[in-house]
């Protein structure tokens, strides 16, 4: 079956042929989920970035097509985080073009947007090749999301929401004049030594001659992870924008507790982050036969690491031939 994509310039083109209008490749890249990944365990890199290439093909053989499928699946706790991003991402850009929204409003929004993604993910529409449509990792693998979990996840995410409006963090944001707000693609990249970075940033703005950037969390990230994550964004604004490490200033609002913090960014931590970029590219890249068209190794070349990772891993029924 040939699966037609909705797009506002080319409607109803099928996926292969706009594959083909768009010359599209497996182009090697580095990014921070990439690299957690990698981390992981190989298997799963293989599967998330090799294994399921081509996977959209009607002709392609049923197992690409089921890695492309389990692929886009989303744990409900990384769904809601993309929810409450998508929500702020709403606001803000309707202040940027002076239509405030109230609180109120906003709040409607997220729960609309919540009610009707919960209900697409249990009427098995998802095909995994419609955008539009998504589902539960959770009710692919038979694990209960029960009333009062739902409840809970609503809850949460109507306090992150309630959380950023009343914070000190949007009063900023919103006394700060547009014109130094700065907006960011959601897939910034920027080259680093001849490989794609890829990244994205909450929210940025100028203050003075200082430039600070805004992560918003919703889970339990540790700090750690912050570090690499906000030194890898300094480093695409010092490349990209040509701003000196010390003028730039990182924030992480954790929005479920209400806590802001701020990380500091410096010429070391920056050399620091583009040595360890170099040695994971280098790694990834012993897991390739050919650099240039980024062609990976056979899969058992991969080794499963079981452990901790498996419970909440999209590859289950592949990796353990369940299926
Ligand atoms: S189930 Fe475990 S071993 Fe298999 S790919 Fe996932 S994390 Fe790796």
């Amino acid at each position: 079956m040939i699966i037609p994509i909705k797009c506002p310039l080319v409607q109803d083109v099928p996926i292969q042929n706009l594959i083909k209008m768009a010359n599209f490749k497996n182009e090697f890249s580095w990014s921070k989920s990439r690299d957690g990944v990698f981390n992981e365990c190989k298997r799963k890199y293989f599967f998330n970035h090799y294994g399921f290439w081509n996977g959209w093909d009607s002709n392609e053989e049923d197992r690409t097509k089921r890695i492309y499928y389990l692929k886009q699946l989303n744990t409900k706790e990384i769904w809601l985080g993309s929810i409450i991003h998508e929500a702020i991402k709403y606001v803000l850009n309707q202040l940027k073009f002076g239509q405030g929204i109230s609180l109120s409003y906003a709040l409607a929004i997220l729960r609309k947007k919540f009610e009707k993604e919960f209900i697409q993910s249990s009427i098995k529409k998802y095909t995994g090749f419609n955008r539009k449509s998504h589902k539960f990792f959770e009710e692919e693998y038979g694990i209960e999301i029960s009333e009062e979990d739902k409840k809970e996840l609503l809850k949460k995410a109507e306090l992150c929401l309630t959380n950023f409006y009343n914070s000190d963090t949007f009063m900023t944001i919103r006394k700060t004049p547009i014109e130094d707000w700065i907006f960011l693609e959601n897939f910034l990249n920027f080259n680093f030594e001849g490989d794609k970075i890829f990244l994205g940033i909450d929210f940025a703005m100028r203050d003075g001659d200082k430039i600070i950037l805004y992560d918003w969390k919703t889970g339990k990230e540790r700090t750690a992870d912050f570090d690499l994550q906000l030194t890898c964004y300094a480093l695409y604004i010092s490349e990209r924008l040509g701003v000196s490490p010390k003028n730039i200033i990182a924030k992480i609002f954790n929005l479920s507790i209400n806590k802001e913090d701020t990380f500091e960014i410096n010429e070391e931590k920056l050399e620091e982050m583009k040595r360890y970029i170099q040695e994971k590219i280098k790694s990834m890249k012993s897991f390739l036969v050919d650099m240039e068209e980024n062609i990976a190794k056979e899969e058992k070349e991969f080794p499963k690491e079981e452990g901790f990772y498996c419970s909440r891993c999209n590859f289950k029924k592949i990796c353990s031939g369940e299926w």
